[in-house]
């Protein structure tokens, strides 16, 4: 389906068109047409699904190009991704007829500057919430009176740096019904609970199916305990990726991956939490100009940065939040991109990799061995708990079956029926301790639900 399907004015299919978006992303289809209605919506979705266009067409359709006054506020956590989103809209607004006037003010900068000619005709308002807070609580420069869409982007993270204790003020100050927009890559409960104050507890979430970009080729690689970060490099030097970004949870482990590599002269950047927005924006560049082919990221560094042509996603471990993994994989195969998703694991860790499993997503199993890839068998699912109630029932056996034994090697008559007997009884008393243990856990849940009231 095209843009054509979405009910969009001539200018904007024109400057869409223009801009060489043809085809819209799933989650854009589930989101502009009710967006341009006018709904209020909670979308679950992470950077490069696609989800700035699900705000900036309605926004932009919506603008009363002679109402010279704020239409439409954005606010986003970071100023790399404010900046991103102020680029997409001048990228949009290049060929788009109507005249509309769209501003960015910034953390980091003079606030005289976000100041100057804010009140000539500003309509579309691109913010980061402290300097949001500046201009319109503490200096009360700006009328918001005329506000129809309030959009939060990545509100997870705007939740995560406590930003929502500075936007809350710039809401109040609307003093009218207006629609919101909420985008954001999880939504947990404690993130639900806040978002509700602005957009109701009666609202569907809506989401494209992140677990399934059939763009994406997932692989499961068992590195046989080879130290990570030279499985890393083997993987480097049999692979040799287009752009390859290495994920890794724990920010210890992204440094030492990245200083390996860097030691074996590899064309590696580093992206974690700890870099200052020059830096960040320094490891864009050599990027952009090819200096650099890998680059080693946290989870949360690297969210909000768009980086284009992604071939390959390594992760070396999972995250604690399984979802991330999705969202690491969503670093390639965009739109109608092809890429694979790497995971590492180790034959004795597979709790991770067969929850991954268990919510659909079909592997490709390798084995890294000899510095090959090789084919691999896939991964036995045996339930941690029943695999240790099987051993205590086999260590009972054991010490019963040696004592019957005794030191003695010559054995009475009638011994192995003797020991089949006692191995019977075992067996049968170990049944019962189970089925006992669950009816206590079944007794300890009901008590559970009726001090809930739930019965
Ligand atoms: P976003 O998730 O909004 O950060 O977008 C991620 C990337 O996808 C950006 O580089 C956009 O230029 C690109 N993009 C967004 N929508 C489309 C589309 N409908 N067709 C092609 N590329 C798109």
């Amino acid at each position: 389906m095209s843009f054509k399907g979405l009910n969009l004015s001539a200018d904007m299919l024109n400057s869409l068109n223009k801009a060489k978006y043809f085809n819209p992303s799933p989650i854009q289809l589930r989101v502009i047409p009710k967006a341009l209605k006018g709904e209020t919506l909670l979308v679950q979705s992470a950077t490069g699904s696609g989800k700035t266009l699900c705000y900036l067409v309605p926004i932009l359709e919506s603008i009363d190009p002679n109402l010279k006054e704020v239409q439409a506020l954005i606010i986003a956590p970071t100023r790399e991704l404010a900046s991103q989103i102020f680029s997409f809209s001048n990228e949009l607004l290049e060929n788009y007829e109507k005249p509309v006037k769209v501003r960015l003010i910034k953390a980091g900068e003079e606030l005289a500057n976000s100041i100057s000619g804010l009140k000539d005709g500003t309509q579309i308002l691109i913010a980061t919430p402290g300097r949001l807070h500046d201009v319109i609580v503490k200096n009360d420069i700006l009328s918001l009176r005329s506000v129809k869409t309030v959009v939060f982007d990545e509100a997870d993270m705007l939740l995560k740096e406590g930003y929502f204790e500075l936007i809350d003020p710039v809401i109040d100050v609307i003093d009218h019904k207006v629609q919101y927009l909420v985008f954001s890559a999880t939504l947990e409960n404690n993130c639900l609970s806040v978002l509700s104050k602005y957009v109701g507890t009666n609202i569907e979430i809506t989401n494209e199916d992140i677990l399934t970009s059939d763009n994406v080729t997932h692989y499961l690689i068992d590195i046989k305990y080879i130290d990570k970060k030279e499985a890393v490099r083997q993987f480097i030097d049999i692979k040799n990726p287009y752009l390859l970004m290495v994920f890794a949870s724990k920010k210890e482990t992204a440094n030492e991956i990245y200083a390996y590599l860097k030691e074996n002269k590899y064309k590696v950047g580093l992206l974690t939490g700890d870099l200052s927005a020059r830096e960040r924006k320094n490891i864009m560049k050599m990027l952009i100009n090819e200096q650099i082919y890998i680059l080693v990221c946290s989870d949360m560094a690297s969210r909000g940065l768009d980086i284009k042509d992604v071939s390959d996603v390594l992760s070396v471990d999972l995250p604690s939040n399984i979802e991330f993994y999705y969202h690491r994989a969503g670093r390639t195969g965009r739109f109608d991109k092809l890429g694979n998703s790497y995971v590492f694991y180790n034959s004795d860790s597979t709790k991770k990799p067969l929850e991954l499993i268990s919510h659909g997503t079909i592997f490709k199993y390798l084995v890294l061995k000899d510095n090959k890839l090789l084919e691999g068998k896939g991964i036995e699912k045996t339930h941690p708990t029943k695999k240790k109630k099987d051993e205590e029932l086999d260590n009972k056996i054991k010490r019963t079956t040696s004592m019957l034994k005794g030191k003695n090697k010559k054995v009475k008559p009638g011994y192995k029926k003797k020991i089949r007997e006692e191995v019977k009884d075992i067996k049968r008393k170990h049944r019962r301790e189970l089925i006992k243990k669950e009816i206590r856990k079944q007794r300890v849940e009901r008590y559970k639900r009726e001090a809930r009231g739930d019965e």
